[in-house]
């Protein structure tokens, strides 16, 4: 006999806890909305700021001398040269270095 009033008891919490956790999840997904509306607009905001990053520089790949390009805003990173697959550092572009005298 205690067994249906227990059976009876169950789906009543479950249903209540069920309540409670939609009430956090829908908080919890409209702050997660505000800050991915957020991120993006301050994300494009320093992308439009920042255009000089993405200027576009020239490189000899070390390996196999190929004349490569790559955006400045890479320059230090790592980067597979597509003609041999070597992986070389990828030098500071020549307007960052501010020398006049530093012509290669
Ligand atoms: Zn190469």
């Amino acid at each position: 006999m205690t067994k249906g009033s227990i059976r009876r008891s169950i789906p009543r919490a479950a249903v209540a806890r069920l309540e409670g956790s939609v009430g956090a999840v829908e908080l919890t997904l409209i702050i997660l909305l505000v800050l991915l509306v957020l991120g993006a607009g301050g994300y494009w905001v320093v992308r439009s700021r920042a255009p000089r990053e993405d200027v576009l520089c020239h490189y000899r790949c070390p390996n196999c001398d190929k004349k490569l390009r790559y955006r400045a805003s890479r320059a230090g990173k790592p980067a597979v040269c597509p003609a041999c697959r070597v992986s070389s550092t990828l030098p500071p572009p020549p307007e960052v270095q501010g020398g006049a005298g530093s012509k290669h």
